[in-house]
């Protein structure tokens, strides 16, 4: 039988361990997942002005998954569930459809990889979009009870845009959202104030774009760059074809790479081929 002091001594050990393993739990490292929505075939003179027109490549749609130990975040989520499977034209429409040439497989659908990887659509706390073009803003009403993290300026340029960026604006993906949670935000935002995932504006591809830095204990410090940076030829000079503002793209990427070379990590492209298959996507970076 225990004495009294026993008693007291096993109690303070019990306190000690608890203490202990629960500042264990939150001190968790950051992890990371990049996924593709499918991919889109397009002339890769749609990405890159003036060089390599006219040749017709199949791009990833990157998509990422980032669990922080105060929330579940998620970057981008793709292009629209019903696009799935060939049924393109009955959501896009015809136009789009043949512009963009979509193959997505369900199962390559946020919703899918946050299961494959062990999470509910519920557990998303924030959904933080690059911009709200079809591809990465496709399936925001799928997280109705998450907080939606986008630059007010891309958020008025997306339910009214400019005449000439219409048509990558698909109003149905988001003409349910009126009443969610939105974050707006006008400039960096350090979304959990740790240093950890911070929202670097990164205007010109369209008027509120944003790309993401995460710092990663072994991989390092990312910047997620959305449509900022397509792929390397960007970051190597060439003038991104679609852009909403050439000059300040210019600076984006600039600044990107002003970025990176400060903090020695890496950019990570939306649409870049090579890269994106050198990266490991059926587990997390961390
Ligand atoms: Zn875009």
């Amino acid at each position: 039988m225990l004495s009294n002091r026993n008693c007291h001594l096993a109690t303070l050990l019990l306190l000690f361990f608890t203490v202990n393993f629960s500042s264990f739990a939150f001190a968790k490292d950051v992890k990371l997942y990049q996924v593709s929505s499918g991919v889109l075939k397009f002339d890769k003179g749609w990405l890159t002005a003036m060089k390599d027109v006219g040749k017709i490549l199949e791009f990833p749609v990157a998509m990422y998954i980032i669990d922080h130990p105060r929330g579940l975040v998620v970057y981008d989520t793709g292009m629209n569930v019903a696009v799935s499977d060939g049924k393109c034209d009955s959501y896009w429409g015809s136009g789009l459809c043949s512009a963009f040439l979509p193959i997505q497989r369900r199962d390559e659908v946020i919703d899918k990889w946050l299961e494959k990887f062990g999470y509910k659509v519920s557990d998303v706390k924030y959904v933080i979009y690059s911009h709200m073009h079809l591809d990465h803003a496709g399936n925001m009403e799928m997280f109705p009870d998450a907080i939606h993290v986008l630059q007010k300026a891309e958020l008025k340029a997306a339910w009214w845009p400019e005449k000439f960026q219409r048509a990558a604006f698909v109003l149905k993906d988001f003409d349910g959202t009126r009443n969610f949670n939105f974050l707006e935000i006008e400039g960096d935002f350090d979304l959990f104030n740790d240093g950890k995932i911070k929202i670097i504006e990164t205007i010109g591809h369209t008027q509120g774009h944003q790309s993401l830095m995460v710092k990663l204990k072994n991989t390092g410090t990312l910047f997620l760059a959305g449509d900022a940076i397509y792929t390397s030829d960007n970051e190597a000079g060439v003038i991104p074809g679609i852009t909403w503002n050439t000059y300040e793209s210019m600076k984006s990427i600039d600044r990107l790479k002003m970025l990176r070379d400060s903090h020695q990590g890496e950019i990570w492209y939306s649409h870049g081929i090579d890269q994106y298959n050198q990266h490991k996507h059926d587990a997390a970076y961390d």
